[in-house]
């Protein structure tokens, strides 16, 4: 191992210095036991409301062909043409680590026929994502998102402002406050080549004022123009023309009805007139949702995409779909900068103390009557002194210590002790759970 690979880190005062040979790829990080609870609190929160709007889960592979993606999201949109994890299997197969659940879902609705389900089908998702970007704060390059997805049924209004609730709400349990959904419509077929010629007449003329990749998309995808954050672009996207203005009336009418469906829910939003996504499979609305505070770091975001069945399962006809992703790190650092707890393991409630090794030969056997009797039982097994033993019974927190030693193995006891007024009873080993259960009430 050359020596430039050996790098030193200082750990916690106390621990010394460890040296690593090895750190997690660039952009991926470890969830360590210490971040689970927030980890556990969000897989709880997602699984109650999916289950309350009645949602089913999904789980697909991490792996999906490349041309899936190249087929569904388009191959100008950055994921495609610049974030993909591409490898080909020794059989020559060319995979991706997926960048995004939707176009996986889909591909396995057709798949599997969902189509017989009752429609529209909710599903939803929870996992890992791979996205080659410059890693920095709250975006990485393994990245795990929740999704849900109504696919199939009727094309309904209602249906675009319920996915919208469904995100929010999910936010909202996990106590992030101040949310805001930003909004727009990006129209259909019929009605979006017309605004993305306007489009590219507008920033044709003003072509000197934007940066090089703006230039690129003016030809390849002239609606990421208004993706971009570049300082100069942001000022050139100020004037162009919005979308809203050359909807046609179907798609007007669609916009419109989702507005109404919102109002009547009192759900906080602002029309953002150059939100467009970042992807091609997106028709009519579109959505993100953040935080008053930092509009543009997004928790989430979704929307219409009719046309990616056709696109993915051959179909003459859209299938109408409408869908949500959420980053889940991101959900995760705002719980925890806003001082949301996280959901704690259960709690130890009896601790096994066994001194010698005829206790120690019986230890293992005790522990599983506490399981059948769906008592929490922890012990430490490896240590063999008493005092230490004890000392982390009490570090645990829990209400009874079982003791044995060499003389209740032979007289076939146990040892009761009341962690908190220390008192202690031997009680026949028989009769322990029982013994243990009357205590615990
Ligand atoms: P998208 O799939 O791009 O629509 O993203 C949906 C949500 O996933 C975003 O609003 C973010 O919360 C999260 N997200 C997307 N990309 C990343 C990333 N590279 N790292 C962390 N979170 C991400």
């Amino acid at each position: 191992m050359p020596k430039s690979v050996i790098k030193t880190t200082k750990k916690k005062a106390g621990s010394g210095q460890e040296k690593i040979l090895f750190r997690a790829p660039r952009g991926m990080h470890d969830i360590l036991p210490e971040d689970q609870p927030w980890w556990n609190k969000a897989r709880k929160t997602i699984d109650e409301v999916a289950d309350f709007y009645n949602f089913s889960r999904i789980d697909t592979p991490i792996l999906e062909e490349a041309a899936i993606f190249e087929k569904g999201l388009g191959t100008t949109t950055d994921i495609v043409s610049k974030q993909m994890y591409v490898l080909r299997t020794k059989g020559g197969d060319r995979l991706v680590l997926r960048p995004e659940g939707t176009t996986g879902v889909i591909r396995a609705y057709f798949e599997h026929g969902l189509s017989r389900l009752s429609q529209p089908l909710r599903l939803y998702y929870v996992g890992s994502f791979f996205r080659y970007e410059r890693p920095q704060a709250g975006r990485y390059r393994e990245l795990h998102q929740v999704g849900f997805e109504m696919i199939g049924g009727e094309d309904d209004p209602i249906y675009d402002a319920q996915m919208i609730l469904v995100s929010f709400r999910l936010a909202e349990e996990l106590k992030i406050k101040n949310l805001i959904v930003q909004l727009n419509s990006i129209g259909c077929r019929n009605c979006r080549p017309v605004y993305r010629r306007r489009l590219q007449e507008y920033y044709r003329k003003m072509s000197s004022g934007v940066c090089k990749d703006c230039r690129a998309r003016l030809n390849l995808n002239p609606l990421r123009l208004l993706d971009c954050k570049e300082e100069n672009c942001e000022k050139v996207k100020s004037g162009a023309p919005t979308i809203i203005n050359h909807l046609c009336q179907s798609c007007r009418s669609h916009f419109k009805a989702v507005l109404e469906y919102l109002d009547e829910l009192g759900l906080p939003y602002t029309l953002n007139a150059y939100l467009v996504r970042g992807l091609d499979y997106y028709n009519r609305t579109v959505f993100e949702i953040s935080s008053e505070n930092n509009a543009s770091f997004a928790f989430g975001g979704g929307g219409r995409y009719d046309y990616l069945g056709e696109i993915i399962g051959k179909r003459k006809t859209p299938l109408p779909a409408v869908g949500s992703a959420l980053g889940m790190e991101r959900l995760i650092e705002e719980m925890r900068s806003r001082g949301v707890n996280g959901t704690l393991r259960s709690r130890g409630r009896v601790f096994l103390v066994q001194i010698g090794s005829p206790a120690k030969i019986k230890a293992l056997g005790l522990i599983e009557k506490f399981r059948e009797a769906n008592i929490k039982a922890l012990e430490s097994l490896g240590r063999a002194s008493f005092k230490s033993q004890l000392r982390i019974a009490d570090k645990e927190g829990v209400d009874l210590s079982l003791i044995l030693g060499q003389r209740e193995v032979f007289e076939d006891s146990i040892i009761i002790r009341d962690m908190k007024s220390g008192n202690q009873e031997t009680v026949p080993i028989g009769k322990m759970v029982e013994e243990v259960k009357r205590r615990l009430k």
